[in-house]
């Protein structure tokens, strides 16, 4: 058999082994000069008007930018009801109550038109999700959240590099959160960012990530409330600084992979190809929906099928509100029908910078030969 194709796979060169090897020698291994040094990359990489802090994961991140915009017990934040149940936990950790709304079918992004629908008098914040690195329509949810005096939160764990109407996302509302979880389009092992144009929330982010510290002019600390401790260290920082010079051309590379497959799968009808986006679509990754039912197979046995072929299918993702804690507090998958479709039929092809042309034309052959 040839060799196993995962559905996605860092690529790490050789400089960056070497500065990672340069920050163990360095004796400065926990949050020094390359967490500052990734900070203002990140900052440079999205335009120059944000201030990044980086956190030990888009997860801690997420909770914290609610904690910093004073999200917590008695308020709702509006979520999609299809993501990673990292994006609806958070608001939970935080203590406040989920509001799902439907995403679209193609898209796969939160229901822009569903919003208002979902806005209460308790609603302090929406948190999109730029799914798979297509871009949320950022003029109408901001539209929205400004009408009604709400914090938009960004989901961007997706989105390191997308480009929405000639700008990079992050650059948009006033809080993003992005992943350098090593699946995701550039990685600092674990790892995440905030980026904000909020002084206030930089000087609040930095003391929920650090224990509640503050210190005061001599350099004596006191504590005003029970903070995190998600500060990322400098051999992380350093993976991230070698990523993150070469993510344009990760991406650049990703969306070529991504226009073979739907060159190969335009006429293929058992698989349903998500929305195409335009050119900053940064493709985190291709999703398909396949009818499992009509085709008498079940994901798991699909995904086996695919494995002895050579194949990595993930799985991404689950409807929230179907999952047992949510279940548990109320929610029924039934109420999204398009969520709980994508949840139920979709699954993740492989696609990642390294993969070869020759490797999408694989895919395709075991998907026609397994779906036929
Ligand atoms: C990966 C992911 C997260 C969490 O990122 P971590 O860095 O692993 O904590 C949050 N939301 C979405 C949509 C994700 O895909």
């Amino acid at each position: 058999m040839k060799d196993f194709l995962p559905f996605t796979r860092p690529t790490l060169d050789e400089a960056t082994i070497a500065a990672v090897a340069a920050v163990l020698r360095s004796g400065q291994l926990a949050s020094g000069p390359r967490v500052l040094e990734f900070e203002s990359a990140l900052a440079d990489y999205l335009g120059g008007a944000r201030t990044v802090r980086a956190l030990t994961s888009a997860t801690e991140g997420l909770e914290i930018a609610l904690l910093a915009c004073g999200v917590g017990p008695g308020d709702e934040v509006i979520v999609p009801a299809m993501s990673f149940a990292a994006s609806a936990n958070v608001i939970v950790r935080a203590g406040a109550t989920p509001v799902f709304v439907d995403v679209d079918l193609a898209s796969r992004n939160l229901d822009v038109g569903q919003v208002e629908r979902a806005i209460t008098p308790r609603t302090k914040a929406i948190m999109p999700v730029h799914f798979s690195g297509l871009a949320v329509d950022m003029d109408a949810l901001l539209a929205i959240a400004e009408r009604h005096r709400l914090r938009v939160v960004e989901d961007a764990a997706h989105a390191i590099g997308t480009r929405h109407r000639g700008r990079p996302i992050g650059s948009f509302g006033d809080v993003a959160v992005f992943s350098f979880h090593p699946n995701k389009n550039m990685t600092s092992i674990e790892g995440g960012a905030i980026a904000t144009t909020d002084a206030a929330l930089v000087e609040r982010i930095e003391r929920h990530r650090f224990h509640g510290i503050r210190r005061n002019a001599d350099g004596e600390i006191d504590v005003e409330f029970a903070g995190a401790k998600s500060n990322l260290s400098d051999v992380a920082a350093a993976v991230g600084l070698g990523q993150l010079r070469r993510l344009d051309e990760f991406n650049a590379r990703r969306r070529l992979l991504a226009a073979r497959y739907f060159e190969r799968l335009a006429d293929f009808d058992r698989v349903m190809l998500p929305a195409r986006g335009d050119e900053g679509h940064s493709w985190h990754m291709v999703t398909v929906l396949i009818d499992f039912v009509a085709r008498g197979i079940s994901r798991p046995q699909f995904q086996r099928a695919m494995a002895a072929r050579g194949i990595g299918i993930g799985v991404h993702y689950p409807c929230i509100p179907g999952m047992t804690f949510y279940r548990q507090h109320g929610f029924r998958a039934e109420d999204y029908p398009n969520a709980a479709r994508i949840g139920r039929e979709t699954v993740t092809l492989p696609l990642f910078p390294a993969m070869r042309d020759e490797d999408v034309d694989r895919v395709v052959a075991a998907l026609q030969a397994e779906l036929d």
